[in-house]
C-alpha cells in the first residue's frame, strides 16, 4: 500500500488562520456581551440606589401595607406572651418612633423564633426582633433603645428598600441568565431580607442614628458607657451584642458610637 501524500496547498494555508479568527470573534463577542451584561448590572444596581431614596414614606407605608407580614418575613412568627420584657420594646418603640428624624412610618414590632439574637427593618415600617435578642437583651432600656434606634437609623436612610431593589435587581438577573420565569422564586429572593448585609458604613450610620434619637428620647446618655464597655471587652461580650459585633470591624463602630456620644453630650 501506498501512502500519498497530498500537499494541502492554499487551502491549509487559508483555513488555519480562519480557525483562529472564529475562535478570536467568539472571544471578543463573549468579552462585550459580559462587559454590557456587567455595565447593565451595576447601572441598574445604581438605579435602584437612587430610586429608592426618593421614595417618601407615605408610599413606601401604602405599598406595603397590604403585604402580608409572612411574605416579608421568612422566619416563623413566635407569640411575645411568653417574654415579660416585650412591653418593655413596645414602650421604648413608641417613645423612640415620635422623634422628628424618624420618618413616619405605621412602625410595629415582630417577634419572630430564631437562635440568633439580631433585629431586622422590614419595609413598611416592621421591625422583626429574635426571640432570643429578647431573652438576652431583657428589659434593659438603652440597649433596647440603641437596638430599635439602629433600625430605626436604616429606615431612615432606607437601607431596608436598597437591599429589597437590589434583591429584586440580582433575583431578575438570575432569572434572565437561567431562562426561567419563576416568580415565586424570585419573590422568595427578593424579599430575603434577613439574610442581607448592609456594609460597615450604613451599619455605623444606623449606629449614631440610634445613639442621637436614643439620647434625645431618653433624655441621658448614662447606660451607654456600660453598652459600649461591654461591646468593647470582647472577651465578655453579651451574645445580644452580636449584631453590633459581627459585622466587620466592630471596633472602629464602637470608636465612632463612643465618640459622637462624647461629642453630643458636650453639645
Ligand atoms: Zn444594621
Amino acid at each position: 500500500m501506498r501512502l500519498v501524500t497530498r500537499d494541502m496547498g492554499d487551502a491549509a494555508e487559508v483555513n488555519a488562520p480562519d480557525a483562529r479568527q472564529q475562535f478570536r470573534d467568539a472571544v471578543l463577542l463573549l468579552a462585550s456581551l459580559l462587559a454590557i451584561g456587567t455595565a447593565c448590572f451595576f447601572a441598574a444596581i445604581w438605579a435602584v440606589d437612587w430610586l429608592v431614596t426618593r421614595i417618601p414614606p407615605e408610599t413606601e407605608a401604602q405599598v406595603f401595607s397590604s403585604v402580608p407580614p409572612e411574605t416579608l418575613i421568612p422566619l416563623k412568627q413566635a407569640d411575645p406572651s411568653g417574654h415579660p420584657a416585650w412591653r418593655v420594646w413596645q414602650d421604648t418603640l413608641e417613645r423612640l418612633r415620635i422623634h422628628p428624624a424618624v420618618p413616619r412610618l405605621d412602625y410595629r414590632l415582630a417577634l419572630v423564633d430564631w437562635d440568633q439574637p439580631n433585629a431586622f427593618a422590614i419595609p413598611g415600617g416592621i421591625i422583626a426582633v429574635t426571640s432570643s435578642l429578647v431573652q438576652a437583651v431583657g428589659e434593659d432600656r438603652m440597649a433596647i433603645a440603641m437596638i430599635l434606634g439602629h433600625e430605626l437609623g436604616h429606615f431612615a436612610h432606607r437601607d431596608h428598600l436598597r437591599s429589597l431593589g437590589r434583591g429584586v435587581v440580582i433575583g431578575l438577573l438570575i432569572s434572565t441568565l437561567l431562562g426561567g420565569s419563576d416568580f415565586g422564586l424570585l419573590g422568595n429572593m427578593a424579599v430575603d431580607l434577613v439574610h442581607l448585609r448592609y456594609s460597615r458604613k450604613q451599619e455605623e450610620q444606623a449606629d449614631l442614628f440610634g445613639a442621637r434619637v436614643a439620647i434625645d428620647t431618653l433624655g441621658q446618655a448614662e447606660g451607654f458607657d456600660r453598652f459600649l464597655r461591654q461591646l468593647a471587652e470582647r472577651d465578655q461580650l453579651p451574645s445580644w451584642a452580636y449584631m453590633f459585633s459581627t459585622h466587620p470591624d466592630p471596633k472602629q463602630r464602637i470608636q465612632a458610637l463612643e465618640t459622637f456620644i462624647r461629642n453630643y453630650r458636650s453639645e
